[in-house]
C-alpha cells in the first residue's frame, strides 16, 4: 500500500483550517480494504451559515476581489493550476485512496482538470456584454456581472474534475463560494483549498465544508443569502435542490444529474472497434460515470459477433489494486457496491444472459467484476435504472427508426453515442437523439470548450464552454437617453 501524506482534514473558511462548530467528525474510507483513512470535519448548518457570511464579505462591493481587474482574476487561476501541476502526484496518489480509482487516471484527472481552470482563467477577462440598437431614443447595453455568493455541491466519482468544473467558471466570473464535498471523497477537496489560498485567492472567495447531504448540502441550499446553487449528483437529490432553492430565495440553480445514455451500432460497424469503444463507454471509472454507455444496441447482422467480442474484452479487463498497473479498482461505498450488487442479481432474475462476471471480485474492498448481459431486453430493470457500476447491457435491434424511438424511451437524455461508417445515419442519429451530447464514433470524449449537461431528467443549464460561465452571470440590461437629433 502506498502511504499518503494527509495534510487537512479541517474545515476552510475564510483561508482558515477550522474545527466543526459541533466538534463533530466523520470517516472517510478506503474502499479498497474498507478501512477508516481518518476523521474529518464535520461541518453542518452552523459551518455552513458562517461560509456563507465569509462568501458574502468576500463579495462585497468593495472588497479586495471585487476591486481585482479580470485580468488578475484570471492569472489567480493560472496560479492555482501551476500549483495543481506541481503536485499532481500527490493529488492523484491521494484520490487513489479516497476514491479507489487508478492511480495513473487519478493522476490524469488532476493534470486535465488544469486544463479546464486555464480555459475558463482566459476567459475572465472576455467576459462580454452587447450594444443592441434598440427602439426610440436610447442606447442599450448589456453588462454581464457575476450572480454573487454560490453553493456547489459534488458527487464522488470525479472529485478533482467536479471540483475544478465548479469553481473555475464562478471564480472566473468574480463569484465567490461555498463549496461542499462528497462525503465520500473530501480529501482532495481540502488539499485544492489549500492550493487556492497558496495561490492568493482572498479570503473568504472560496470555502470549503465538508459534511453530509441531508444537513450541510440542505443548508446551503436553504440559506437566502446563496444566489445560485450548482449540483452535480443523482437526479432524487437534484430534485430536492430545485424545490429547495424555488422555496427560499428562487435561487439560480444548475443541475448535472444522472443518465442511462444509448450507444447504437450499426451493422457497418467494425466490430472490433466498436466492441472497445462500447467497453470503454460502459466500464470507464467502474461504471461509476454519468454519461457511462450502458446500454449497448447492437443491430442484428452484427449481433452475435459483438456479443462473443464484448464478453472477451470484459473478461480480459484488469481489477484489482488501484495503486498498481489495473484498469478498474473498487466501486465507491458499501452501499454502492450492494446495489450494484443487486442490480447484477436483478439482470439474471429477469432472464437476461449473464456472458462475463457476475460476482464480487476478491473478499475485501468494494470490487466488482466486470459484467456483461446480453440479451437485454427494454423493460428489464437493469435496461432502465442507472446502475452506476461496471455492468453492460447488450439490446438487439433491427431498423434505425426502431432504435431511435427506444433510446429515447428514457426520463434521462444526458448522453448518447452512435458507431457506424455512413455520414447519413450518423448525421440522422444526431438529429433525432434527445440527449445533452451526442458522439459519433467515439465516446465520452469531453473537452473545456464543449459544453456538457442533459436533456430531461439529466439536469438543467450546462457546464464547460462559454456556456459554463454563463451560468454563474446575471445580465444588466442598461438603457440610456440618447436623442435622436442633438445640437440642431
Ligand atoms: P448524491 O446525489 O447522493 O450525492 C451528491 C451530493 O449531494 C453529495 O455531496 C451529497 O452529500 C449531496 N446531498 C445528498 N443529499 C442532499 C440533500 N438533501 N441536500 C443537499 N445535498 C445533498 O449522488 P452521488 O451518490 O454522490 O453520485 C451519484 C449520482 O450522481 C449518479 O446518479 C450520477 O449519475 C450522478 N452524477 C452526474 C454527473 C453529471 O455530470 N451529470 C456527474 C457525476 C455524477
Amino acid at each position: 500500500m502506498v502511504k499518503v501524506d494527509i495534510k487537512y482534514t479541517k474545515l476552510f473558511i475564510n483561508n482558515e483550517w477550522v474545527d466543526a462548530v459541533s466538534k463533530k467528525t466523520f470517516p472517510t474510507i478506503n474502499p479498497q480494504d474498507e478501512t477508516v483513512i481518518t476523521q474529518v470535519a464535520e461541518g453542518d448548518k452552523a459551518d455552513v451559515d458562517i461560509a456563507v457570511e465569509a462568501a458574502v464579505k468576500a463579495f462585497h462591493r468593495y472588497s479586495e476581489w471585487r476591486l481585482l481587474d479580470a485580468s488578475q482574476r484570471g492569472r489567480m487561476l493560472h496560479k492555482l493550476a501551476d500549483l495543481i501541476e506541481r503536485d499532481v502526484k500527490y493529488l492523484g496518489e491521494l484520490e487513489t485512496l479516497d476514491c479507489g480509482k487508478p492511480v495513473s487516471q487519478a493522476t490524469n484527472e488532476a493534470a486535465w482538470s488544469t486544463q479546464i481552470i486555464r480555459y475558463y482563467a482566459g476567459k475572465a477577462d472576455k467576459i462580454l456584454g452587447s450594444t443592441i440598437p434598440a427602439d426610440g431614443e436610447v442606447l442599450s447595453m448589456t453588462l454581464k456581472e457575476p450572480v454573487g455568493v454560490c453553493g456547489q455541491i459534488l458527487p464522488w466519482n470525479y472529485p478533482i474534475p467536479m471540483f475544478v468544473w465548479k469553481i473555475a467558471p464562478a471564480l472566473a466570473a468574480g463569484c465567490t463560494i461555498v463549496i461542499k464535498p462528497a462525503e465520500q471523497t473530501p480529501l482532495t477537496a481540502l488539499a485544492l483549498a489549500a492550493l487556492i489560498k497558496e495561490a492568493g485567492f482572498p479570503p473568504g472567495v472560496v470555502n470549503v465544508i465538508t459534511g453530509y447531504g441531508p444537513t450541510a448540502g440542505a443548508a446551503l441550499t436553504n440559506n437566502p443569502k446563496v444566489d445560485k446553487m450548482a449540483f452535480t449528483g443523482s437526479t432524487e437529490v437534484g430534485r430536492i435542490i430545485m424545490s429547495g432553492a424555488s422555496a427560499v430565495n428562487l435561487k439560480r440553480v444548475t443541475l448535472e444529474l444522472g443518465g442511462k445514455s444509448p450507444l447504437v451500432i450499426f451493422n457497418d460497424a467494425d466490430v472490433e472497434k466498436a466492441a472497445q469503444i462500447a467497453h470503454r463507454a460502459a466500464f470507464a471509472n467502474a461504471g461509476q460515470c454519468c454519461v457511462a454507455g450502458t446500454r449497448t444496441y447492437v443491430q442484428s447482422g452484427i449481433y452475435d459477433a459483438f456479443v462473443a467480442k464484448a464478453a472477451e474484452i470484459a473478461k480480459n479487463r484488469t481489477v484489482g489494486n488501484p495503486y498498481e498497473d489495473v484498469q478498474q479498482g473498487p466501486q465507491i461505498d458499501q452501499d454502492m457496491f450492494t446495489k450494484v450488487m443487486g442490480y447484477i442479481h436483478a439482470g439474471k432474475k429477469e432472464g437476461a444472459r449473464c456472458i462475463a462476471g457476475g460476482d464480487r471480485h476478491g473478499k475485501i474492498g468494494f470490487f466488482i467484476q466486470p459484467t456483461v448481459f446480453a440479451d437485454v431486453k427494454d423493460d428489464m430493470t437493469i435496461a432502465r435504472e442507472e446502475i452506476f457500476g461496471p455492468v453492460q447491457s447488450i439490446l438487439k435491434f433491427e431498423t434505425f427508426d426502431e432504435v431511435i424511438d427506444r433510446a429515447n424511451n428514457s426520463n434521462y437524455g444526458l448522453g448518447s453515442g452512435v458507431i457506424t461508417n455512413d455520414i447519413t445515419t450518423a448525421m440522422s442519429f444526431v438529429k433525432h437523439i434527445r440527449t445533452g451530447t451526442v458522439w459519433v464514433n467515439t465516446y465520452e470524449h469531453v473537452a473545456p470548450q464543449t459544453p456538457f449537461g442533459g436533456f430531461k431528467e439529466s439536469g438543467i443549464g450546462r457546464e464547460l464552454g462559454e456556456e459554463g460561465i454563463q451560468q454563474y452571470l446575471e445580465n444588466k440590461t442598461v438603457t440610456i437617453n440618447l436623442p435622436k437629433k442633438f445640437g440642431m
